[in-house]
């Protein structure tokens, strides 16, 4: 009779701890608007207004993702900040 190994022994262990997936998302979303602002500049459009005007509603996504990057990660900030006094005090 042969044993099979336990699935948990390929396991292994991160003594870093894995990003935040919010972090991993608004940083995906930025990559994406990235991405499509370039694929845009590949493409041809019936005429260069629609162009513009495409490539300005991306750059807007972009920025609008940028904003929700950094509001998020001035948020871990301060969580940092208040787990580190919290741990003083205690
Ligand atoms: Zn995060």
């Amino acid at each position: 009779m042969v044993r099979k190994k336990p699935a948990s022994s390929t396991h292994t262990e991160h003594p870093i701890p894995v990003a935040c997936p919010t972090c991993e998302t608004l940083e995906r979303r930025y990559d994406n608007t990235i991405g499509q602002s370039r694929e845009l500049l590949e493409c041809r459009f019936q005429s260069l207004r629609e162009k513009v005007r495409e490539l300005h509603r991306w750059q807007e996504n972009r920025d609008e993702a940028i904003e929700d990057f950094y509001a998020h990660k001035r948020m871990h900030r301060i969580q940092i900040v208040k787990a580190r006094r919290a741990r003083k005090i205690a």
